[in-house]
């Protein structure tokens, strides 16, 4: 099905692999009910999620892409104030470097949650990263799971200032994490047949290259010259103007559009499946422009 009038697609998605509160199937049965064309599970550092859909069975009718969000470093000499996020799409879950890769992140969220704990404690909020897991069920263990429990136990009143006040970056008890570059994580999701995508660009914050302010376009040139093939161009956070500006910049450098959600439950209850704050429309032709690259990336490694 080439294009799908009307219909509207998701390709943004957490589950409880990672920080979202639905499960895979739940993620599935949502789609199915929202009327959704397709949809892509996109969890942080996993791609198990996805790997749970897929041997659940996809609906029939229902466009389904794998997917993984990885936090990488800008690429030198450029610098963003804010979060440097891709997607990989349609990557073979069973891939052995990617799931290399996919394990050292895991490992460096475990070791940087009982340094998130401990200064936690220090700053008089005594919960115990068991607790944190034991309310976490199957999930990777990362700071919304923390959030969560502090709002659970009164300790803050929302996820939001949990954030704020605790754990973002700035914050008294941040922590860093081990972080890829962009080069290495875009060619070994080309190297599992997935398409690599600058996730949100409105999040990128400031642009710098060396110490010049530097902008979006320069920043994608330089991206597409070192693997990457779409730009998220669709997002709650991007107001029109935005969308189009990204739909523009991806059309004058050949990229691929991709949209979604970022829908990740109870943690971010502001946003809906497949619509966000409620504004958003992601075209279903993105999906298949998506899904034939894809298969034509692995037809010619084939
Ligand atoms: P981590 O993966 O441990 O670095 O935590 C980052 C995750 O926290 C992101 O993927 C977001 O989903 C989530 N997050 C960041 N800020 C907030 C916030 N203010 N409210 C809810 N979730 C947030
Ligand atoms: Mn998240
Ligand atoms: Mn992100
Ligand atoms: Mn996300």
């Amino acid at each position: 099905m080439e294009s799908n009038p009307g219909v509207s697609i998701d390709l943004h998605i957490h589950s409880t692999a990672s920080d979202g509160t639905f499960s895979p199937s739940e993620i599935i049965a949502r789609a199915v009910q929202l009327s959704l064309g397709a949809v892509a599970i996109t969890d942080h550092d996993t791609v198990s999620g996805a790997r749970e859909a897929i041997s659940a069975g996809i609906p029939d009718g229902l466009g389904f892409l794998s997917g993984v969000e990885i936090t990488s470093t800008p690429p030198l000499p450029f610098h963003c104030s804010g979060s440097f996020h891709i997607l990989g799409y349609a990557v073979d879950t069973e891939d052995v470097e990617l799931g290399r890769l996919l394990a050292r992140l895991r490992a460096a969220r475990r070791d940087r949650n009982p340094k998130i704990i401990e200064r936690l404690n220090a700053l008089g909020i005594h919960i115990t990263l068991d607790e944190v897991v034991k309310a976490s069920g199957d999930a990777q263990i990362s700071r919304p799971h923390i959030a969560s429990l502090m709002v659970e136990r009164a300790l803050v009143p929302t996820i939001d200032e949990a954030f704020d006040r605790y754990l973002d970056s700035g914050a008294p008890a941040f922590v860093e994490k081990f972080q890829i570059d962009p080069e290495s994580a875009m060619r070994i999701i080309i190297g599992a047949g997935g398409i690599p995508v600058l996730a949100h660009p409105v999040y990128l914050g400031d642009i710098r290259e060396n110490s010049r302010k530097s902008d979006l376009e320069a920043l994608i040139v330089h991206l597409k010259g070192i693997g990457l093939m779409g730009i998220e161009v669709y997002y709650p956070d991007h107001p029109r103007e935005i969308t189009e500006q990204l739909s523009r910049l991806a059309r004058r450098h050949d990229l691929l559009e991709t949209g979604g959600s970022d829908f990740h439950g109870a943690i971010k209850e502001e946003i809906s499946m497949g619509t966000g704050k409620g504004e958003l429309s992601v075209p279903y032709e993105l999906y298949t422009r998506l899904k034939n690259a894809a298969d034509s990336l692995k037809s010619t490694r084939a």
